[in-house]
């Protein structure tokens, strides 16, 4: 066997360079809030394997939940019959539903999957092909999620041509705009609108349009919650045009912004749903949500596949439902996200720090922090970019490397210079301080 000081570089010697990785070393265990590394290393860890670990590592009621189910049995395929945790799920889902309309579920392994599915779903229902999607929107990595995901080349430079029949309208994010972190949310709403209005009657028309995909938080993009007055307004649109509403709760969903799923905050109800990452806490489980009425116009057979809605994943998230209930966790994302956004705030406020950073915006426990930047895409032609600035491109990537060399994991987002926080929803106040003191003192050096 390879010595395991060895494995890290055979990992680099035969695993694939088209994957990335913020950290080196190898991790062995998680637990809680903290990962492990098989060097000892110890690892606060604010990532959650990209927002998925919500009840922190190794959730003792999710693990055993798991073990438990692999004894009983571990697939139960979707195709062959119900299988009892797949519909307990369901039962524990209901209640937690934005609306109780959304009661028709299906499950599947990942986000993309849930996408794929959900643009399936809409052409297959509309008998029309188009899709609307976000500028800034990441919705995943297969060709169809690809081909609405508008977050950055990389994801799809070189493996063009996508899903044809995507277009997109800018989300109420002020750099979208080109105004300042303090434009109302009133006139950002106000301008995305218009331009889906001019998009419906230039580019697609509404009869050729089968859905608007939306993020209720914009994720990768940069991690800004559209206003309710967005969402109210999408929601007319599709109403007028009988164009469906997906909303895509994959990263901003189960409790992560504080209620089961952001868009409960508007009112507003979507015709499909998306859930993934929090939904088993690291167990590959994705799931779309709609309306009996539309999906029993689905022909049997038309969605499936191998693995969809394993029964582990679903045994695993049916104990993270129960444990979502019975540890309070929504109380304690409250308790600890107004720590941290007071904890940012001063930090922006602090009169060496101003100019280098320009908003602290989230909701819950998703929250960004973005540092100022003259090199952001579209600075140049932007008439609010800070004039004299000295912050150079990359100051989000340098504060994060500086975070994990003091022991803490964390993500940037976007183009832009956004870090991210998605600790556990379960953190307790003793670790988020332990991370807030670790991020002052990274932003501190990176400026120094
Ligand atoms: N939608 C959103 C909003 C996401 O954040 C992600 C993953 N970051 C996806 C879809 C894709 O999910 P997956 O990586 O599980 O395919």
């Amino acid at each position: 066997a390879i010595a395991p000081a060895a494995l890290n570089d055979f990992g680099k010697q035969h695993v694939t360079n088209g994957l990335g990785r913020i950290t080196e070393g190898v991790i062995t265990k998680g637990n809680g809030s903290y990962v492990e590394y098989l060097d000892g290393k110890k690892m606060l860890d604010f990532t959650c394997g990209i927002g998925v670990t919500n009840l922190g590592h190794c959730h003792p009621k999710v693990s055993k939940a798991a073990a438990d189910q692999c004894m009983n049995i571990v697939h139960a395929q979707c195709s062959i019959a119900f299988h009892e945790p797949y519909l307990r799920l369901i039962e524990k889902l209901l209640p937690a539903m934005p609306h109780p309309s959304l009661d028709s579920f299906f499950f599947w392994n990942s986000g993309s999957e849930a996408v794929e599915g959900a643009i399936k779903m809409a052409r297959a229902l509309t008998g029309r092909q188009n899709i609307i999607s976000m500028q800034g929107a990441y919705h995943g990595r297969t060709f169809g999620a690809m081909a609405v995901t508008k977050s950055k080349t990389i994801y799809s430079d070189g493996v063009a041509p996508l899903m044809p029949g995507v277009f997109s309208i800018p989300f109420p994010f002020w750099h979208q705009h080109g105004l300042p972190p303090s434009a109302p949310d009133s006139v950002l709403t106000l301008q995305s609108l218009y331009q889906l209005d001019l998009l419906l009657s230039q580019q697609t028309s509404p009869q050729d349009t089968a859905a608007i995909i939306v993020e209720p938080v914009l994720g990768e993009g940069g991690y800004v919650p559209a206003p309710k007055e967005f969402l109210e307004g999408l929601r007319s649109i599709c109403d007028q045009h009988g164009i469906l509403l997906i909303a895509d709760e994959v990263q901003s969903g189960f409790g992560r912004t504080g209620n089961w799923f952001f868009i409960e905050e508007s009112g507003v109800k979507p015709d499909i749903l998306l859930m993934a990452k929090g939904l088993a806490n690291g167990f590959p489980l994705s799931g779309v949500v709609s309306r009996k009425e539309l999906t029993d116009k689905l022909k049997p057979g038309s969605l499936g596949g191998t693995y969809a809605g394993n029964a582990v994943s679903c045994a695993a998230a049916c104990a993270v439902a129960d444990a979502f209930r019975e540890e309070n966790i929504m109380a304690n994302v409250q308790a600890r996200s107004r720590e941290l956004f007071a904890f940012l705030t001063e930090l922006k406020d602090d009169q060496t720090l101003a100019s280098y950073i320009l908003d602290v915006r989230g909701r819950g426990l998703m929250v960004a922090m973005e540092f100022a930047s003259s090199e952001a895409p579209g600075a140049a032609f932007d008439p609010t970019t800070p004039k004299g600035l000295t912050v150079k491109k990359g100051m989000a990537s340098r504060v994060a490397k500086k975070c994990i060399e003091k022991g803490m994991l964390l993500l940037t987002t976007s183009v832009y210079e956004v870090v991210r926080f998605i600790p556990p929803l379960n953190i307790s106040q003793e670790d988020m301080k332990k991370g807030c003191d670790i991020f002052a003192q990274s932003v501190r050096e990176v400026v120094r």
